[in-house]
């Protein structure tokens, strides 16, 4: 009895605590939005934390809550960092008004900028918009991004606390009548890129993660068989770069061993930023 009292007396106050959120006069910290969202999901699920493990997260639709809200803080001199509005929103209203491509400009339904923390320390790069992203104008919204998504909450953070980009903006373009997606050619990449560096310019982020060949190509040019750049560091502009498999990769081949490749790949992305990483977590995906 006493269990179901303080269950309704928690939801109470998640209910109160969620009004507050919608109030335009009011503001909160993000982090502490999420906090509380957590916790409506744990009270309405008793021991789901417990319950969810990174496979599951990996495999399954439900987001990790482990550790997520301490992780999302993450440094305190992060806070610090901030790229100038004015000048992230000029770039944005350039880029979603480019017409450099006229052929992926006639395809294109909109302009996939990026999404995310201006001021992240850490930031994903990917090749190009697929159908769904550029329908709803965000990458990695479709099965990848759910995997990538997983894979940024088993890793301690919420989307919003990372920067998601592609080195390519508008989708490239295929056959009337066809459907699936093109990979971006190496003239396009190079057409798109500068705008590419212009955000990492303006993020600055700590560590960057390259998600697949393609990427790795539009980045740095460099053509290598993907199992040999993967969990190796490079350097784009001084900034630390961890090439690892594409999403999709993982879509289409769910073994072990590939989940924990990626996943080691992202330990080491934890290092690098400096994360505490829980024995839990290092484990993960391996037998
Ligand atoms: S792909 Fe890049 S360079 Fe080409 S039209 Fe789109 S935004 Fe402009």
């Amino acid at each position: 009895m006493q269990t179901r009292s303080f269950e309704q007396g928690l939801q109470l106050v998640i209910a109160m605590l969620s009004g507050l959120e919608k109030r335009p006069d009011l503001r909160a910290d993000n982090h502490v939005l999420q906090r509380i969202t957590q916790l409506g999901k744990l009270a309405r699920k008793p021991g789901a934390e417990e319950d969810l493990s990174v496979r599951e997260a990996f495999q399954a639709g439900e987001p990790s809550t482990t550790e997520a809200a301490d992780r999302a803080t993450g440094e305190p001199g992060k806070r610090e960092k901030r790229a100038d509005p004015q000048t992230f929103e000029e770039l944005r209203t350039r880029v979603l008004a480019c017409t450099k491509c006229p052929h992926l400009v006639a395809f294109r339904h909109t302009v996939v900028f990026g999404v995310g923390n201006p001021a992240a320390d850490l930031m994903f790069v990917g090749e190009a918009p697929g159908a769904d992203e550029d329908m709803q104008g965000e990458p990695f919204v479709g099965r990848a991004g759910e995997l990538l998504t997983k894979i940024i909450q088993t890793m301690g953070f919420q989307r919003s606390d990372v920067y998601i980009a592609n080195v390519l903006k508008c989708r490239p373009d295929i056959p009337p009548g066809t459907s699936g997606n093109r990979q971006p050619t190496p003239a396009e990449m190079q057409t798109c890129l500068p705008y590419l560096r212009e955000q990492i310019e303006l993020i600055q982020p700590k560590v960057m993660v390259a998600l697949g060949a393609t990427a790795m190509r539009g980045l740095f040019g460099k053509t290598e068989p993907m199992k040999d750049m993967r969990g190796r560091w490079h350097s784009f502009n001084s900034i630390p770069v961890m090439a690892t498999f594409h999403p999709s990769y993982l879509l289409r081949n769910q073994a072990m061993t590939e989940k924990r490749k990626v996943w080691e790949d992202m330990l080491q992305v934890l290092e690098r930023l400096g994360h505490r990483i829980s024995d839990r977590q290092r484990n993960y995906f391996l037998r």
